[in-house]
């Protein structure tokens, strides 16, 4: 039920809202504690956003505050930093094989 709200007050911050409908929702907001925390944390995530986009006075969120190509390129970034991170673990470390782990055991018992 309140999901609903929610949902509206993510329209109504987009301006996709009717006058009826914006007053049917400031009725519900004045009402209800969840739903008003949920507006305000809605705006801040707003003004964050605004904000790392470099227009920390804007009215609306500009768009677009992440590019989808900026974001493809990071994933492909942090994906081939793992693949490489693993491979270099492989060599220096040695594969998780049962007989690393035994001569790795070995070592602790001797020592
Ligand atoms: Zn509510």
């Amino acid at each position: 039920m309140h999901d609903d709200w929610v949902r509206h007050i993510e329209q109504e911050l987009d301006g996709e809202l009717s006058l009826p409908e914006r007053a049917a929702l400031a009725r519900h907001l004045a009402g209800c504690r969840h739903c008003a925390e949920a507006r305000v944390s809605h705006l801040e995530m707003r003004v964050a956003f605004a904000r790392s986009a470099g227009q920390p006075h804007a009215h609306t969120v500009p768009r677009p505050a992440i590019r989808a190509r900026t974001l493809a390129l990071w994933m492909l970034i942090s994906l081939v930093a793992g693949l490489s991170a693993g491979w270099f673990g492989h060599l220096r470390w040695g594969g998780p094989g049962p007989a690393t782990i035994e001569a790795t055991r070995a070592l602790f018992v001797a020592q």
